[in-house]
């Protein structure tokens, strides 16, 4: 059966909204196929962690290629927050497409990337004047953050903290805290990259006052300001396990910087475009950081990134510093337009917050019966549950492994994440409805019941 003989399949919002699975278990005969052909052409260096080839998605479902619809709560990472194959981004692209498919950045202008610009510099946070550069990954928007503040500070030294990642290029990684799978082999990684403590409230009890006191002593006694150019910061930690830091941990950290002519670097690629509840994370903890990395929720779907920040630093770096062949494509830019209008007329950011609410209310029933759960966090769509040994409070990464393992076999798409491995996150597209996600969480709570 392949997915040939399937009905021509469009996605979108108009795909029934239900979770079934038609085939019993994953993978369906098709998506063994594709697998098996996966596993002979692909680097098994990229790992894959569901059980089925998807073939189309919309609203709060992925169908896979045997026709089975699964209920969405990763939107490709934080991607498809807008929600897959939404109709105004495709019509969008395919009208993009059809007239101009590139024209380099570099070479000509174009007018979707200077509105893309535009949009940035006037939704991101901090009304003093702004410039964006745009690329294609977010690891590439970060990397080229830490080049303009190096460029506007003269100085060289960046520092990390501790759970965060911001990508897989040698710089990135370098800023990545978790040495496996990320870092691991891949050395020597670039110099001049520091790591400090950050805010884990759940596992170090500081006050964000102390967390900060601790993090800037840290890098004053072991960098030393006169040297260092930014720090990089997620304003909530994506990759290391949905932390959010205590109240007052970002504030002072960017005060610090600001006094120490620091560039301040928000990574809000996996925060930003209204998946915590407002545009920008940054907003909740009422920070304007000197410089914002975007991506994945940008642009429907569609490969974007983007460094926006003061206009200073900005032009710092010399003209031809910045750029990249594909930066910016003018079908990214398309689709980014549309997806921008959706988070800025479609009541988006209060819908992630309905969302975690709900999230938030379901999980805390669950472990106020279960003592695995030891800890539920984030914000607004950005929801997690950390999953411990009730006794002694050790990660459970295995129990996490086993509860996504079982739920993807009943049709929930969970994802796990943390330094340990030890967290289930939530990252529904923000069009998914309130019965799926009932339906979602019903199905979590019966299958950790029976781990
Ligand atoms: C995903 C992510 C990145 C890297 O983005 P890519 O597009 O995968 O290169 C960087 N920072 C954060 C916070 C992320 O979540």
């Amino acid at each position: 059966m392949a997915s040939s003989m399937l009905p021509l399949l469009v996605g979108g919002p108009d795909l029934p909204q239900e979770r079934c699975i038609a085939t019993g278990t994953l993978p369906g005969p098709a998506s063994r196929a594709i697998l098996a052909r996966r596993e002979r052409a692909v680097s098994s260096a990229l790992a894959t962690a569901m059980p089925f080839a998807a073939v189309a998605a919309g609203g709060g479902v992925v169908i896979d290629a045997d026709g089975n619809s699964l209920i969405d709560l990763g939107s490709g990472i934080a991607v498809t927050s807008v929600g897959n194959a939404d109709p105004a981004v495709a019509r969008a692209v395919a009208e993009q497409a059809a007239r101009l498919t590139h024209a380099c950045a570099m070479l000509s202008p174009y007018e979707s990337y200077v509105a893309v610009a535009e949009a940035l510099n006037r939704l991101t946070p901090g009304e003093h004047d702004k410039r964006t550069v745009l690329f294609s990954t977010g690891a590439e928007a970060v990397e080229n953050a830490v080049k303009v503040a190096r460029a506007y500070t003269g100085r060289s030294a960046v520092v990390a903290f501790e759970n965060a990642y911001h990508g897989r290029t040698n710089l990135t990684m370098a800023l990545t805290a978790k040495a496996r799978p990320y870092k691991a082999g891949f050395g020597p990684f670039t110099p001049d990259v520091y790591r400090a403590p950050a805010s884990d409230p759940f596992r170090d009890g500081l006050t964000g006052a102390d967390a900060a006191a601790r993090a800037i002593d840290h890098i004053e006694r072991h960098v030393g300001v006169e040297d260092l150019a930014a720090v990089v910061i997620e304003p909530i930690q994506g990759e290391g396990g949905f932390i959010v830091p205590a109240p007052g941990f970002l504030e002072a950290l960017a005060a610090w910087s600001r006094a120490q002519g620091v560039v301040f670097i928000a990574d809000e690629v996996q925060t930003g475009f209204a998946r915590t509840g407002t545009m920008f994370a940054s907003e909740q903890f009422g920070i304007v950081p000197d410089v914002i990395a975007t991506a994945k929720g940008i642009a429907g779907g569609l490969p974007l990134a983007a460094v926006t920040g003061r206009a200073e630093i900005m032009n710092a770096p010399a003209a031809g510093g910045l750029g990249g062949t594909f930066g910016g494509n003018p079908v990214a830019c398309a689709a980014a337009l549309a997806t921008i209008d959706a988070y800025e007329t479609g009541g988006l950011a209060d819908r992630a917050r309905e969302i975690g609410a709900l999230l938030e209310e379901r999980l805390a029933a669950i472990s106020s019966r279960d003592p695995r759960i030891g800890d539920i966090r984030g914000r607004g769509a950005m929801i997690a549950a950390e999953l411990v040994d009730p006794a002694t409070g050790a990660p459970d990464a295995a129990l996490a492994k086993r509860l996504a393992a079982a739920c993807v076999q009943r049709g929930v798409i969970l994802l796990t994440c943390g330094t340990y491995g030890n967290v289930i996150r939530f990252l529904p597209p923000l069009t998914i409805g309130d019965e799926l996600l009932d339906d979602a969480l019903d199905v979590i709570a019966r299958e950790l019941t029976s781990l």
